[in-house]
């Protein structure tokens, strides 16, 4: 069933402003939603409808002025605004109440997720309504669960959309075409032949005066626990029946149960976290991170993190997998770049210079690319060459496609509570480690590459697989 009435608590946030008005815009024009539909921004601002549109269509003209005129017209014509604190269930209860269903996104504070839930709770929502949820869900895992127990009282699993805007991404949807509908690849996607898979992604955006949110939560917490490890998932995952939402989401599950449970030690040697000192960004002076407006030095939030993970499971054992991301660096990397193992045998010279293949999918700007090793001008010399497409531009923006999924009711693209918790799962001992100060917290200058990398940890399953004796180690 369509949904014709969308709720959005957080309705004057930069989310808000960003991303939704714009992917509403979007769907208008791709007429996806019509003059049925209706959105109700919420927020502790003493605003009425008037101020609110006139904030509304002035966010369109700024972050989606790509659209044309009269899709954004439109959508803004469809907006209210009701004041409410999400702590206050007869205030959260006037906002939804109807004969209507409703699709209520929260687009707040990840810490007044679990009081929004229960004053829906108490309010009642109109039947077969729906909740979508923004990342981080919850802080760690015990929260995790606990808001998952709160979000099972108020509604049906299949009505909870925890959304992740980078599975609605093309090219992320581009992992899995690529892998799946190519008779080249899939027969060499596993440790056989894949020596490493990076997932990176390094900006060079400092904090942009989002301390009240960012340093709370830091680069583990904002990127790689939901982000990255949605990347490892399709990366990594075995080809499920269907792409419905049981059989994504159950192979997407099985990646994260996969995961090794890293010990302290394991902790110590595969994990990174630094901050960055001042330096200078794309051509602008960044201050150090602690010097930011609205940061405190005590928290020893890190603006860089960076976790290596092995997968205990027939396809991966022997591969690393690293997720990687930071904030001021030198350069933008958004990449997923898989590195094959070597030739097992060169017939060519000892000097020939081979590098191994690497097939990178660009997340931003969207592209696919694949290194590879040619034969140069001269007999026996040999030069790497990268072959490069960019991708069509996406009919829908990320979360224009995850609005519409929520609308219609399709959770395949949103992440199910089994699946939340495995995440928190992983990087638990991540968490506790690095609060325990067991793994120093480094500093870079901002602009620069960040921190030096560490030297490689050697695989503990390396020494059983059959491969290394007959293909080289090459990392
Ligand atoms: P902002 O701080 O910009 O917005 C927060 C919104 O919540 C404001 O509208 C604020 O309005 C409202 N709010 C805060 N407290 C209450 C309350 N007690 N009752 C009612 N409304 C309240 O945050 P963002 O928009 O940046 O982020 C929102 C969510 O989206 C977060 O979970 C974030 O992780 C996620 N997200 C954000 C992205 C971004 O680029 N901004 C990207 C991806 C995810 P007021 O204070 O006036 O009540």
């Amino acid at each position: 069933m369509t949904i014709q009435r969308l709720v959005v608590f957080g309705g004057t946030g930069d989310l808000t402003g960003r991303y939704l008005l714009p992917a509403l815009a979007a769907l208008r024009e791709a007429g996806h939603i019509d003059d049925r539909f209706s959105l109700t921004g919420a927020s502790r601002e003493d605003w009425d409808g008037a101020r609110y549109r006139e904030w509304a269509s002035a966010q369109l003209d700024r972050h989606g002025a790509d659209i044309p005129t009269d899709a954004r017209r439109a959508v803004v014509a469809s907006t209210d605004y009701r004041r409410a604190d999400v702590t206050d269930p007869a205030e959260v209860g006037a906002v939804v109440a109807g004969d209507d269903p409703v699709a209520v996104y929260l687009a707040l504070p990840p810490s007044l997720f679990p009081a929004t839930v229960t004053a829906l709770h108490e309010a009642g929502l109109p039947p077969s309504s729906r909740i979508v949820l923004e990342k981080p869900f919850g802080e760690d895992l015990a929260g995790a669960q606990e808001l998952n127990r709160l979000l099972a009282d108020l509604l049906p699993e299949r009505a909870v959309f925890r959304v992740d805007h980078f599975l609605a991404m093309t090219t992320v949807q581009n992992v899995l075409g690529s892998r799946l509908a190519n008779r080249v690849l899939e027969p060499i996607w596993n440790s056989i032949h894949i020596a490493e898979v990076d997932i990176v992604w390094d900006e060079t955006l400092a904090l942009e005066g989002r301390a009240g949110y960012y340093d709370h939560v830091g680069a583990l917490k904002d990127m790689v626990q939901n982000h990255l490890l949605q990347l490892l998932c399709l990366v990594a995952m075995e080809p499920p029946l269907t792409l419905g939402e049981r059989d994504l989401r159950d192979r997407k599950v099985d990646v994260l149960r996969s995961v090794r449970y890293m010990t302290d030690d394991d902790v110590r040697r595969r994990t990174r976290r630094a901050r960055y000192s001042a330096g200078r960004c794309n051509g602008h002076e960044v201050p150090a991170y602690i010097e930011e407006d609205g940061v405190d030095a005590r928290r020893r939030t890190e603006t860089f993190a960076e976790v290596e993970l092995e997968l205990d499971n027939w396809r991966w054992a022997g591969t690393r997998f690293r997720l990687r991301s930071g904030k001021a660096l030198g350069r933008d990397r958004k990449e997923v770049a898989v590195r094959f193992r070597r030739v097992p045998h060169l017939p060519f010279g000892q000097d020939a210079d081979v590098q191994p293949n690497v097939l990178r999918f660009g997340l931003e700007p969207e592209s696919l690319s694949l290194d590879v090793t040619v034969t140069g001008s001269r007999t026996e010399t040999l030069t790497q060459l990268s072959l490069t497409a960019g991708m069509d531009p996406a009919d829908l923006p990320a979360y224009g496609r995850l609005l519409l999924d929520v609308l219609n009711g399709d959770p395949a693209l949103s992440i199910r509570s089994d699946e939340a918790e495995e995440a928190w799962r992983v990087l638990e001992p991540v968490l506790s480690a690095w609060e325990q100060e067991l793994v120093p917290l480094e500093e870079y200058s901002a602009g620069s590459e960040g921190p030096p990398p560490r030297p490689a940890a050697p695989g503990r399953r390396d020494d059983l697989l059959h491969r290394d004796a007959v293909l080289p180690a090459d990392s």
